[in-house]
């Protein structure tokens, strides 16, 4: 999606303190199967999105983020119901990750559909089963993916 074409898109915590809005389609979404993800979010999986720094706003409830740092990342959470928003990675400076579980309606992050991927499969919980034919990868995805996968098949 043309970024011209995006429509803002909101996301919010669950008892409603913090709200953000984006301003650009994801450059790329991620379902990480890693084991720190899984306890950061308490999930089977995690759903990551990430835009340019700018084109987040955190609206309202900046004060009621708290973060917590591991080795590579920072992760924000609302410290009144604990929704896990949004994140910073040293690996991707410069960006700021969200979690599109948290979009608000209808949104989507208008990602490339080619960037969906799952990684950190080679440590997925026992109890997932993934069924669905996206792309799998044991640990991050070689950079080259994207666009690799960009190609039409046969063209030269
Ligand atoms: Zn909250
Ligand atoms: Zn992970």
């Amino acid at each position: 999606m043309p970024a011209s074409a995006f429509q803002p898109i909101y996301g919010r915590c669950e008892c409603g303190a913090v709200r953000y809005r984006v301003d650009a389609p994801a450059e790329e979404l991620y379902h990480c199967h890693c084991s720190r993800c899984r306890r950061l979010h308490g999930t089977l999986f995690a759903t990551y999105a990430y835009v340019a720094g700018d084109q987040l706003v955190i609206e309202k409830g900046v004060e009621s983020l708290a973060t917590y740092h591991s080795p590579l990342a920072s992760w924000h959470f609302c410290r009144t119901c604990g929704c896990h928003l949004l994140a910073e990675h040293e690996h991707n400076p410069g960006t700021m990750w969200y979690m599109p579980a948290t979009l608000e309606g209808e949104a989507t992050p208008g990602h490339p559909k080619e960037s969906e991927k799952h990684i950190f499969v080679g440590s997925k919980s026992p109890c997932e089963t993934i069924s669905d034919d996206l792309p799998q990868f044991d640990e991050y995805a070689p950079p080259d993916v994207s666009v690799t996968s960009k190609k039409t098949p046969g063209a030269s």
